[in-house]
């Protein structure tokens, strides 16, 4: 039976940890990390996750702006506020929950945060830096799922690890970081032929497609690691992963559950990208 990786637990102790940070930083430099949370539109979604990234600041003690516009706002009129945000002395990190409205160009978005306050990690500047191994900010979500792994003793060197997704903001970073541990890593995604072969491959399977119940227990190596990034909606409206956790528990040497498990665990990591950011 697969022991629970609890993202739960965890990111409290990270947020704990984060808190003293702050004090500490208070104390050294007369002022508070702070993080500024942009959201444009009514998306009820993004309304949760924006509401509960201010939560976890106001927990840490860090100081959280929230920048709430309407859906009709302008692209230009959103630039304007990030070049504001980026000139402020007193933000550090910048965030911009997405998606945004379609009117909207997201890349020339992301690309206007300035590097030194991308919190997310999704500027191309940090994006280079991850892939070329340079000092940079590594985005919440893969930085978030390489502190579960470790959390379970396993030494990802020479092991074999899959990723099922290949999106730029977890499927591809996820790759990068196992790869720096040194795993074997092999990228899956909707193309790639006989997905269970390959997952039964893997002593660490991490998986982030959002398709409920994708991955089922014959699809997993007895023992492995088995992390779970999917967020879907069943059709009673329960949050459910893209592992189907009845079938894979019993087989999984170490298993994320959903809700619990990633979700936490990335609003731990920008709390901590929030203190690199203020640090730079
Ligand atoms: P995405 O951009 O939609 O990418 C999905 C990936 O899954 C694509 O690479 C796609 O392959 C692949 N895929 C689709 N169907 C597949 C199949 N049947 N077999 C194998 N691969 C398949 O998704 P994302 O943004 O990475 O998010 C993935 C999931 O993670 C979603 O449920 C999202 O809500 C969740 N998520 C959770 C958190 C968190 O904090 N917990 C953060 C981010 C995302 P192709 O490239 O070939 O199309």
């Amino acid at each position: 039976m697969g022991q629970i990786i609890d993202g739960k637990a965890l990111s409290a102790a990270i947020k704990e940890e984060v808190r003293e940070q702050v004090l500490s930083l208070e104390k050294q430099y007369g002022r508070k990390p702070c993080l500024c949370v942009v959201i444009v539109g009514e998306n009820p979604a993004s309304q949760v996750y924006v509401r509960n990234k201010v939560k976890a600041a106001a927990f840490t003690g860090m100081e959280s702006r929230l920048e709430a516009l309407p859906e009709d706002t302008s692209e230009a009129a959103l630039l304007e506020l990030i070049a504001a945000l980026n000139a402020d002395p007193a933000v550090d990190g910048i965030l911009v929950q997405l998606p945004l409205p379609k009117h909207i160009d997201e890349e020339k978005v992301i690309d206007a945060i300035a590097l030194d306050k991308d919190v997310d990690g999704f500027h191309p500047g940090n994006v280079a830096g991850l892939w070329l191994g340079k000092d940079c900010i590594v985005p919440c979500t893969p930085a978030g799922i390489l502190r579960l792994i470790d959390s379970t003793g396993l030494s990802l060197s020479g092991k074999q690890a899959v990723v099922v997704g290949r999106s730029n903001i977890v499927g591809k970073p996820v790759a990068k970081l196992l790869l720096d541990r040194n795993a074997t890593v092999t990228l899956a995604h909707s193309r790639t032929a006989d997905l269970g072969a390959v997952t039964r491959q893997a002593d660490v399977l991490v998986v982030a497609v959002g398709r409920a119940g994708l991955i089922t227990g014959d699809m997993v190596k007895p023992g492995a690691v088995l992390i779970d990034v999917g967020m879907n909606r069943s059709a009673e409206g329960k949050l459910c992963g893209d592992v189907d956790f009845a079938s894979c528990e019993p087989v999984a040497g170490w298993i994320t559950p959903v809700p619990g498990g990633v979700g936490p665990m990335t609003i731990a990591m920008l709390m901590v990208n929030t203190i690199r950011c203020f640090r730079k």
